[in-house]
């Protein structure tokens, strides 16, 4: 039996080596820095640790270890971490004892997945046991059996309590079942199978991982015609896009994803022979899914549904994409064909869909014809509600030259000057054009936290494994210095000090006061001399005011009964002498 799986990867893995795939990193000092792959920022305040094997951003707050790192940036969560880099280092996970995983037995997530793991293999068996439900799929809606294995269709069958039963000899209690939304209860209390009698679709999660499923009926008659999975720990609709994980190596490999509506636009286009289309599931686009597919490409096709929601669709999709610096591009079915699916199903259905992608129109554009439409553009008050709600999409664009480029777009478009566009744009920026949109942009900046340095903990960490042995070698100071903790520690037991000194401090504390020693070596390594180093540590120390913790140590241990006289002299001397 093998050791403990985290300590293993972590001694495998170069945290530098890791974080390098996915942001360029530049060596600064004994580190290095990059700019922040979670939060926008032109200049590098994410820092990233060969030593102490950490990242931290000083900018948005967010730091940790290799898992962290990689849940955060893949969007995964720690288990799922765990198996990636273990993959990556060829490791069996099988050698290892999982409860080094100490939260794995009790991880919801982990039963979840194994759960609908299960589910799915027993409603793919029983699609291959039901010839009426196959044919239905071959014959009704053209799927062939690469297409049914590909999506791993499967079938639910008219039974209230097969798969229940099925789940419940895996080991598995109603509290799992309900919870997962694979059944429901009653008034009466009884627990039942929630899909029958339907053809499944299951949804993935970014690890290949299902973690629910789309059900449609059968029988036409009945309904809904589509049953959606709920919510759970491992399911979080606004993180999940249908189809990616399966687009996923196409989607690198054309540099570009197509979003679509529903998971049966995902399936035609896959049949069209277009395989790199993700859809939401059951849900709107959210900033996350954006961010999602940001990581991926920056070539994005948009198709939504030809109904009465487009412009709602488009609008709120447009303005997310633009946030993020992404500028879609969007495809329209032609006149009569109501969606993809039956696009698939015409002969000439590719050939059709080559020319609508090769001729596929800018965003803003397209959106701009169509809202257009909907405004009487002889009414002044008219043509200005639309002007704004285009200067909307304009102002959610995290970019000044693409605000300039689209602004020229609009400008040509509406036949106006551009000064005129200019001025009219900067009255609706200053208010004036209202609108509540940037209001809520404004609130969401102020919520993002902000990382700030905790000025009381930093001495401490300057003890912290007598870290600042690696920035200073002037043996002088350093006795000086480790002395003045010494004695401190003697003086304030309960102090931060004291347990820093005498190791007793919480992985919490310990995470703190590593951080923080990563923001003391950006200060101080910058300087490559020992007295500019000593100096720069020195001003710090004595801060601007009076209240910097080592002053403040020094007038809580002169009051200090653990020390003698003696002590206090010379206590109050070492302090002078380190800020001298
Ligand atoms: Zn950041």
């Amino acid at each position: 039996m093998a050791g403990n799986i985290f300590d293993d990867l972590r001694d495998r893995i170069d945290i530098v080596d890791l974080i390098s795939k996915y942001v360029p990193l530049k060596r600064s000092g004994s580190n290095f820095a990059g700019c922040c792959p979670f939060h926008n920022e032109k200049t590098p305040s994410f820092i990233v640790s060969p030593s102490k094997q950490i990242f931290k951003c000083f900018g948005c707050g967010k730091g940790g270890d290799i898992f962290s790192f990689l849940q955060e940036i893949e969007r995964i969560d720690l288990w799922d971490a765990v198996k990636l880099l273990a993959e990556r280092e060829h490791l069996n996970l099988a050698d290892y004892q999982i409860n080094s995983y100490k939260d794995y037995h009790k991880d919801e997530k982990e039963k979840l997945k194994r759960m609908h793991k299960l589910a799915q293999e027993f409603f793919t068996t029983k699609l291959a046991e039901n010839p009426q439900a196959l044919q239905y799929l071959k014959e009704k809606r053209n799927l062939n059996d690469e297409t049914i294995a590909t999506f791993g269709i499967g079938y639910a069958p008219d039974s209230f309590s097969d798969l229940l039963n099925f789940l419940r000899e895996k080991g598995f209690t109603d509290e799992d079942l309900l919870q997962g939304s694979l059944a429901k209860k009653n008034e009466k209390g009884d627990v039942f199978a929630f899909f029958r009698n339907r053809i499944t679709f299951p949804i993935y999660d970014l690890m290949n991982n299902v973690v629910g499923f789309t059900a449609r009926v059968l029988n036409p008659d009945e309904m809904p015609k589509y049953l959606n999975s709920s919510e759970h720990r491992a399911f979080e609709k606004g993180k999940i896009l249908y189809g990616l994980s399966h687009a996923k190596p196409h989607i690198v490999q054309e540099k570009k994803v197509m979003i679509v509506e529903g998971q049966m636009d995902v399936i035609g286009l896959f049949r069209l022979g277009f395989p790199f289309w993700v859809a939401t599931s059951g849900t709107a686009l959210t900033e996350n899914h954006v961010k999602t597919l940001k990581r991926l490409t920056d070539t994005i096709y948009l198709l939504f549904d030809n109904d009465s929601a487009w412009l709602q669709a488009t609008f709120r999709a447009l303005k997310l994409f633009y946030h993020q610096n992404l500028y879609p591009k969007m495809l329209v079915l032609p006149e009569g064909i109501k969606d993809v699916d039956e696009l698939a199903n015409k002969p000439e259905g590719n050939q059709i869909f080559s020319s609508l992608l090769s001729s596929s129109d800018d965003g803003f554009i397209v959106f701009f014809e169509r809202l257009r439409k909907t405004f009487d553009m002889n009414s002044p008050i008219d043509k200005q509600k639309f002007i704004n709600s285009m200067f909307e999409l304009i102002v959610s664009m995290d970019n000044v030259i693409s605000q300039e480029d689209f602004k020229r777009k609009l400008a040509d478009k509406l036949w106006f000057p551009i000064g005129t566009i200019n001025i009219q744009f900067e009255q609706y920026q200053r208010g004036e054009g209202k609108f509540f949109l940037r209001q809520q942009e404004q609130q969401a900046h102020q919520e993002e936290p902000k990382y700030k340095i905790d000025r009381e903990a930093l001495f401490d960490a300057l003890f912290y494994k007598e870290f600042i042995k690696n920035l200073i070698q002037n043996e002088d100071f350093l006795s000086q210095f480790f002395a003045f903790g010494k004695v401190v520690a003697k003086a304030l037991p309960e102090s931060l000090l004291a347990e820093v000194i005498q190791g007793k401090i919480d992985e919490e504390q310990q995470k703190e006061l590593t951080e923080l020693q990563l923001w003391w070596e950006g200060e101080i390594g910058k300087y490559q001399d020992q007295e500019t180093r000593i100096n720069v540590l020195k001003k710090l120390l004595r801060g601007a005011g009076k209240h910097t913790k080592l002053q403040l140590y020094t007038q809580m241990s002169i009051k200090s009964s653990y020390l003698t006289p003696e002590e206090k002299q010379e206590l109050n001397k070492m302090k002078l002498k380190l800020v001298a």
